[in-house]
Parts: C-alpha cells; sequence; structure tokens
C-alpha cells in the first residue's frame, strides 16, 4: 500500500531510539522528511545517519529537552516552521508510591507528559489547518484505559492530555488535520528494561524472570517491538487514515483486557 505521505514533512520528538526511533524509521520508510530530537546529541546523531543512509531521506537532530520552553524553541525553530505530520513523546515519568509523590513531582509529570504535547500541537496544528492537511500522533500509554498503579505521575498526565486531544480533534478534523494517541503496552525498549529492573530490585529476581514474568501477563506472549508500533505511527500518518479522529488505539499485544 502507498502511504501517500512520500515528501512531507514529520517532526519525531525524543526519537533517537525506543518507540520514538521506530516512528521516524517507519515515516522514513514512507519517504517522509525528518526533523528528529532527543536529549543527547551522540545517540541522536547516529540515529539521524542511519535514516539517511537507509531510506535516502532529509533528516534534521536537534539535541535538546522537548520538555523545556527552550528546547521546543530550538525544536520548531529547526522546522521552520511547516511541519505535516507531528508525533509527540517524551520520556515517562518514574514510578513510585501515590503518598511519596508533592506537588513538583506532579507538575513536572504535568509538564512533560501534557502541556508539552499540548504547546506543540498549539504551535503546528493552525498551520497544517491552513494548508489543509496535517497529521498528530501523541504517543501516550496503556496506563490512560488500565492504570498502572505504580505509575501514578504517568497515568495522570496522559490522562490529561487525553481528555485536551478528544475536544481538540474534533475542532480540527474540517480543516484535514487528525490527532490521535497512540498507547503503547510493554515494548522491548530501554525503558522497558528500566521497569524490568524495578521488578528485579523489588522481587529479588533475575532480569529474565522478570521479563518472562511480564510477557506471561500479555496475551500475545511477548514484548512488542518499536518497529510495528512505528508502522501503526506510519499508517495513522498516510493519506488513507482522514477518517481516523480522536481515538485511543492499544498497541499493547491484548494487555488491556477489556472489550472496548
Ligand atoms: P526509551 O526507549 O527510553 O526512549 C526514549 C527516547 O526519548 C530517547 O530517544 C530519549 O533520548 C528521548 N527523550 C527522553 N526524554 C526526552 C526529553 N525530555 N526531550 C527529548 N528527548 C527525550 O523510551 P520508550 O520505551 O521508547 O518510551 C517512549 C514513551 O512511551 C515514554 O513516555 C514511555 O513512558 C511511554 N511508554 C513506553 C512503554 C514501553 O513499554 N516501552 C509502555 C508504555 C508507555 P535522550 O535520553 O537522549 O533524551
Amino acid at each position: 500500500m502507498d502511504f501517500g505521505i512520500k515528501g512531507k514533512k514529520a517532526l519525531v520528538c525524543a526519537s533517537s531510539k525506543g518507540l520514538g526511533y521506530g516512528c521516524a524509521a517507519a515515516l522514513a520508510g514512507e519517504g517522509v522528511d525528518l526533523v528528529i530530537n532527543a536529549r543527547s546529541s551522540g545517540p541522536l546523531e547516529e540515529a539521524a545517519e542511519t535514516l539517511r543512509a537507509a531510506h535516502g531521506v532529509n533528516v534534521v537532530a536537534v539535541a535538546a529537552d522537548i520538555t523545556t520552553d527552550t528546547g521546543r524553541a530550538q525544536v520548531l525553530d529547526a522546522t521552520g516552521g511547516t511541519v505535516d505530520i507531528l508525533v509527540t513523546n517524551a520520556g515517562g515519568p518514574p514510578p513510585g508510591m501515590w503518598t511519596d509523590w508533592d506537588r513538583d513531582d506532579f507538575i513536572a509529570a504535568i509538564d512533560a507528559n501534557m502541556l508539552t504535547p499540548v504547546a506543540l500541537m498549539q504551535a503546528l496544528v493552525p498551520g497544517m489547518m491552513e494548508r489543509g492537511w496535517g497529521r498528530v500522533v501523541n504517543i501516550t500509554s496503556q496506563s490512560v484505559k488500565a492504570p498502572i498503579a505504580v505509575l501514578g505521575l504517568s497515568n495522570t498526565a496522559r490522562t490529561g492530555l487525553t481528555g485536551f486531544v478528544a475536544g481538540t480533534s474534533r475542532q480540527v478534523a474540517g480543516a484535514g488535520v487528525t490527532i490521535n494517541n497512540l498507547l503503547p503496552g510493554i515494548h522491548a525498549t530501554d525503558r522497558a528494561v528500566a521497569l524490568d529492573g524495578g521488578v528485579v530490585a523489588a522481587k529479588g529476581i533475575t532480569i529474565e524472570e522478570a521479563r518472562a514474568e511480564r510477557a506471561a501477563t500479555i496475551p500475545a506472549g511477548r514484548y512488542g517491538q518499536p518497529e510495528e508500533f512505528g508502522a501503526a505511527c506510519a499508517f495513522l500518518c498516510s493519506s488513507h487514515a482522514g477518517f481516523i479522529i480522536g481515538q485511543n488505539i492499544l498497541l499493547d499485544g491484548g494487555g488491556v483486557n477489556a472489550t472496548f
């Protein structure tokens, strides 16, 4: 299937590795030029070079913290203001106990995982609407549909973003712009390894045992791969996905046990 987005330009945030990189690679595979971003420049430049070499697309790499005003300004500046496809992403908040979090912890999580995507949409969606075409995909989490107790900061911030998208996506759809959220379940990325490390410490088991335990909770019997996550993202950004508006799409191997 031709996704019909060759020659478009995408900003993919937090994309030197993991799910963001998976999305960037899938879009590059469809001939989309990219602005990619992460805080550490070494891995980011490596990712940019790999994408250029593999797909022959134009890739601009901006090392910046996307959750800060300064970082966002740097990234937006590098796009030249014209972006057809926006994929928002950032690191997730740390796990913990609900009684331990103070106001600063909540503000940091809400800044990173709610207000950052909102600010990026506010900056880029008006231009998409003027041009009559745009795609926004926010990487959120399965915790939006089925809360993960130890990730209360994530549950809180991402649910706020989900509420914003629910209304806003309906306000911009008429101008040819779609906004949807992709909800990852457990995927084989560094983030998953970090969370597995927490289980190792808490239960006194090996990393292999921790992984096997978590994989057994997923009906598909395995962790998801960033490549298959990226492919779903690229489809949502394709010319065929213009009627998909304001959806929260789980990619979780069946992990969330719910009918709807
Ligand atoms: P990952 O493998 O750790 O990759 C995170 C990427 O984001 C890296 O490129 C990292 O590079 C970049 N990054 C992190 N914070 C950033 C910031 N403030 N500004 C710019 N770049 C930043 O993580 P992942 O597994 O792909 O997870 C991506 C998102 O999905 C996270 O929010 C995570 O909570 C969520 N999620 C993941 C899973 C899973 O199983 N993997 C499940 C549910 C939800 P630098 O460190 O160099 O900045």
